[in-house]
This record gives structure tokens, C-alpha cells and sequence, in this order.
């Protein structure tokens, strides 16, 4: 079962409405695909998360020391990947390259072995996952908290139960739209909020002090990930849980995170924390320190299905007395590549995402859509317009 072939694919499209966070803004969605082929004729299909061109580079790299390799053996090509790569770049955007090929070898090996992932990672521990909708961004223009409610009510109607807003534009417009959203989706709705890292020690403190009062579920990144020491102080001055990880990488990383006390949930991304095989390692360490893990999730059905195969396997901390709810992030912000590049056997039904036993990670990829949307991102030229 030689790997016969790696192809690598930069996607792109611009959005019909720019979008924006405490960070930055999207104008445009851009993915970067990797298609594995076996000499069978079999193929995988993986992602990264991260800046597209640069991880198709990383790719590329990696990509000669992996033909003729025996796509089955994920372990063992995994530790080719990084040790090809950890005298460069122990963390980061390498990382998220061997990623994306460690997700196209899983889903390559459920397909030869006529498998779904989940079985291959040790067994499916629940039949289906509680989505969470990731919306409620920033848009410009006049009424932006009406439009978020509304957004918000959306949701709902639609059958989540649960959802995640941004905060981070700062203290007084997040707790007056953290308010007008709780009271718009009343008190059985499950609402995060997530700064992506906007605030201080002293601000978050603040910020979480004055959300309180609306049923929290978790903050996410409230304060940058470099500062370990922060989060576990403001951890002691709230009783909302807080999440952090999606900037994270590798066991390595990870056991910072925990060690420190940081987090309540750890957000591992599945596509750049060292794919699936790596996140099976940063699931059982979390056990360890009795962590829960909720997925960082962003990008295409891929990179969902992945998400998905590895929280129907995760193991709970044991002795619990009641099974958690398993959360999954779905981003709805508008992505034209994630609604046409793949189709899923996994059903939304009720708010929850209903695990199929199809073989590999349970999609198919629409080649009509990974050809419409294939950019070719060498041809970028940088100059003063
Ligand atoms: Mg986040």
C-alpha cells in the first residue's frame, strides 16, 4: 500500500460580504487541500489550517520523503514528518503541513481498509456530537446588534443549542451584545463568548466579571496564548470556564497549557496541532490533568469530518460519573468552498451531528468544485498598487 502520489491545491474565493473580528477581516475564504493517492488507486484527502500558500510550501517539502512509503504505517510517517522539520520549526505552520498530510493518511486508510476513521482511532465512544454555531462576527454598518441577534435567532430556529460569539471590541459594546444575544436566544441556549486573544489580564478580568450574569458557557482566548501565567490567574477570578488552544501545537504545546492550569478546555485544531494522530496524543494527555477537549474547527467539510471522526472516539476522563456533552464547532460564517467541496455522510438532526460508519473520514469531494475554486498562488506578485 504505497503512497503513489501527493497533490497539493490552493482554494480560493471571495466573500459577498466582508467580515471582521477583534484580529483582522475576510474579504476572501483560502484553503489549502492535500490529496494523498495509493499505487491501489485509492485516495485521501486532507487540510491544514493556517496561511494556504504556506502550507501548500510545507507540503511540497515534506511531500519527496513520503513517496513509496506505506500510507498505512500513520505513525511512523508521522515521525518522518517531524523530524524532517523540528530543527526548523518545532511549532507552527510546519506543523500544520504535516497536519493536513497526517489527515489525508487517515482518511487514505479507512478508505483501503473499507473503515471509518473513527474505528481505526480505537472505537466510536458516542453516535452523535452537540454542534455549536460560530457566527456572530462583525460586519460594518449601521444596527450591527440587531443583526447579530437576528443571526443569533437564526441559529436557534435552526436547531442549535448551543453558540459562540465574538467579543473583543471592547468591554462595554461586549456586554451590551453578550446581553441583547442572551436575551434574544433566552436561558436554554448554551453561549460561548471568544476574544481570539483581544485583552489584557485586567480587561478580561473585567470583561468576565460583567458577562457573568448570562450564563457563560466558556471564554475562549481571552488573553494572548504567549502568556500561560495570565490565564490561570484569570481563571481564579471567574467562575466562567475558560478555553484556549487553537494556537497551540503539538503534546508539546499542549502540556505547557495544562502544566500552567491555564484552561478549562483545551481547543486543539486537529489541522494544525499535528493532525489526527497527534491529537489522539494531546486527547490522552488532557485526561491526565482532567482537561476537557473541544476541537478548534475552521474550514472545509475535511477538515470537519476529521474534527468529527476524533470527538466520537475521545475518551472522557475516567470514573466520571456522567458522560459530558461532546461539543463540535461549526463554523456558519459565510465559506463558499466548505458548502460545495465536500458532501458528508454525517446528518445534522436536532442540533447534533449524527456519526456514519462510511469508510475513511465519511465525505466525498466534489473535484468539480476543488478545480472551480484551485488557484494558482505562485503567480502572487507583491508591489506598491
Ligand atoms: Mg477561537
Amino acid at each position: 500500500m504505497k503512497i503513489k502520489s501527493i497533490e497539493c491545491f490552493v482554494l480560493a474565493d471571495t466573500l459577498k460580504e466582508t467580515f471582521y473580528f477583534s484580529q483582522w477581516e475576510y474579504a476572501e475564504r483560502r484553503i489549502c487541500v492535500v490529496k494523498v493517492t495509493s499505487e491501489s488507486g485509492h485516495i485521501g484527502w486532507g487540510e491544514g489550517y493556517g496561511p494556504a500558500g504556506v502550507l501548500k510550501a510545507g507540503i511540497e517539502f515534506l511531500s519527496p520523503f513520503l513517496i513509496g512509503m506505506n500510507a498505512l504505517e500513520t505513525e511512523t510517517i508521522w515521525i518522518k514528518m517531524y523530524r524532517r522539520t523540528l530543527d526548523y520549526a518545532r511549532r507552527g505552520i510546519l506543523v500544520a503541513s504535516i497536519s493536513a498530510i497526517d489527515v489525508a493518511l487517515w482518511d487514505l486508510k479507512g478508505k483501503i481498509l473499507q473503515q471509518p476513521v473513527h474505528l481505526l482511532l480505537g472505537g466510536k465512544k458516542r453516535d452523535y456530537v452537540t454542534a455549536y454555531a460560530t457566527g456572530l462576527y462583525y460586519t460594518k454598518g449601521e444596527g450591527l446588534v440587531d443583526r447579530l441577534c437576528e443571526e443569533a435567532k437564526q441559529y436557534v430556529e435552526f436547531g442549535y443549542t448551543a453558540i459562540k460569539m465574538k467579543v473583543g471590541l471592547s468591554i462595554e459594546e461586549d456586554t451590551e451584545y453578550v446581553k441583547k444575544v442572551r436575551n434574544t436566544i433566552g436561558p436554554n441556549i448554551k453561549l460561548m463568548i471568544d476574544a481570539n486573544h483581544a485583552y489584557n489580564l485586567r480587561e478580561a478580568i473585567i470583561l468576565a466579571n460583567s458577562v457573568e450574569q448570562y450564563d457563560i458557557s466558556w471564554f475562549e482566548e481571552p488573553i494572548s496564548p504567549e502568556y500561560y501565567g495570565q490565564y490561570a490567574e484569570l481563571r481564579s477570578k471567574t467562575t466562567i470556564p475558560i478555553a484556549g488552544g487553537e494556537c497551540e501545537y503539538l503534546r508539546f504545546g499542549f502540556q505547557n497549557l495544562l502544566q500552567s492550569k491555564s484552561v478549562d478546555i483545551v481547543q486543539p485544531d486537529i489541522c494544525s496541532t499535528g493532525g489526527l494522530t497527534e491529537a489522539k496524543r494531546i486527547a490522552t494527555l488532557a485526561t491526565v490533568y482532567g482537561v476537557d477537549v473541544v476541537p478548534h474547527t475552521w474550514g472545509s467539510g475535511i477538515a470537519f469530518s476529521a474534527a468529527l471522526h476524533f470527538i466520537s472516539n475521545l475518551e472522557i476522563m475516567p470514573g466520571r460519573m456522567f458522560s459530558p456533552e461532546c461539543f463540535i464547532e461549526h463554523d456558519r460564517s459565510e465559506n463558499p468552498l466548505r458548502e460545495q467541496l465536500t458532501s458528508s455522510s454525517m446528518k445534522f438532526d436536532n442540533g447534533k451531528f449524527v456519526i456514519s460508519d462510511e469508510p475513511g473520514l465519511g465525505f466525498t469531494l466534489n473535484e468539480d468544485a476543488l478545480y472551480k475554486y484551485a488557484i494558482d498562488d505562485t503567480a502572487n506578485k507583491f508591489a506598491i498598487k
